[in-house]
């Protein structure tokens, strides 16, 4: 399908492109690699007025590492996740995540920032960030904002960006070594959007009692969010068969799964339960 008409900018520097974003009046988008804003203007989903190509801004294409964790850049591609070998220690459930997105041409051009902007309830990023309690920076005419990814989803397609703000950087808090975790989804082919997904991670003591559980579910539900039921049914035990069975039915409980042509919402409700048990049987291990 063709695509509507629309102008184009390609700004040399963040000022300019938010001072593009902020003078259409919510008209412009933001352009990253594309991979879901022309199949939305495709189908007259979205009809911008503007595109604002963010390909000429410099420092947003960087993978940071340090004490207080990892940073992306906005403009961090899928394949540079995959490609940093130094995140399969840094951030092994970042690293698990997003080989589930996509197929390799798409990985090659979608951004984190386009990503978490576009805010896909299936997509592995936002699970991740929500599961971790990541960090966006976002950056608009008004100056410049941290936002809890719990705050910034805010349901489909749905974000807490204003018209004239970017995304410009993700933390994830650091990872402790010993943490364990676990990443499951499942999709109806290799690369099609999760129908259900669980990032699950918890840190264990000496004695194997688990504590500081993040679950969150992606898919089965409308924006990525934490599932504090099975994280209680978790903190304080030995992850053992027993625990990882009853906390994966509170799971199953307390998500709210859309139905759609792809699976019914106790299809999904039942997934994200098996889902939860298979991640935990991973991390447990
Ligand atoms: C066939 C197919 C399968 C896919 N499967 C998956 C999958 O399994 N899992 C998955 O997670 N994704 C999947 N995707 C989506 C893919 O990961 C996209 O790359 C991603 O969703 C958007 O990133 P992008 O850089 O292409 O953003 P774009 O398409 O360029 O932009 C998307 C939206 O974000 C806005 N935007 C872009 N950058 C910023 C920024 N820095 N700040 C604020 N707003 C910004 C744009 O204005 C637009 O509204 C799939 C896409 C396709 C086409």
């Amino acid at each position: 399908m063709k695509l509507p008409l629309f102008d184009y900018a390609a700004p040399a520097t963040l000022a300019e492109a938010i001072a593009l974003l902020a003078a259409s009046g919510g008209t412009a988008k933001a352009l990253a690699g594309g991979q879901s804003l022309l199949p939305t203007m495709a189908f007259r989903l979205a009809m911008p007025t503007l595109l604002v190509d963010l390909r000429r801004l410099a420092g947003l294409d960087r993978i940071t590492l340090g004490e207080d964790g990892v940073r992306l850049g906005a403009k961090v591609r899928w394949r540079d996740i995959e490609d940093d070998t130094r995140l399969r220690t840094a951030h092994p459930l970042l690293a698990a995540a997003i080989t589930h997105v996509a197929h390799y041409q798409i990985r090659n051009r979608g951004t984190v920032g386009g990503n978490l902007a576009h805010a896909d309830p299936a997509a592995e990023m936002p699970g991740v960030a929500v599961a971790c309690d990541a960090e966006l920076v976002l950056t608009g005419s008004k100056g410049t904002r941290v936002v809890r990814s719990a705050d910034f989803f805010l349901g489909p397609l749905t974000t807490a960006l204003a018209d004239d703000e970017l995304i410009v950087e993700v933390r994830l808090p650091a990872w402790p070594a010993a943490r364990r975790w676990g990443f499951e989804e499942f999709a109806q082919r290799r690369g099609d959007f999760a129908v259900a997904g669980i990032a699950a991670f918890y840190d264990a003591d000496a004695r194997g009692v688990a504590g500081n559980t993040h679950i969150a579910v992606i898919g089965a539900c409308h924006r990525p969010h934490r599932l504090a039921g099975a994280e209680a049914a978790l903190n304080g035990h030995m992850v053992d068969e027993q625990v990882i069975v009853a906390a994966a039915k509170v799971a199953a409980a307390e998500v709210d799964p859309p139905a759609d042509l792809h699976a019914s919402a106790e299809y999904r409700r039942a997934l994200v339960g098996t889902l939860l048990e298979r991640a935990l049987i991973r991390a447990s291990r």
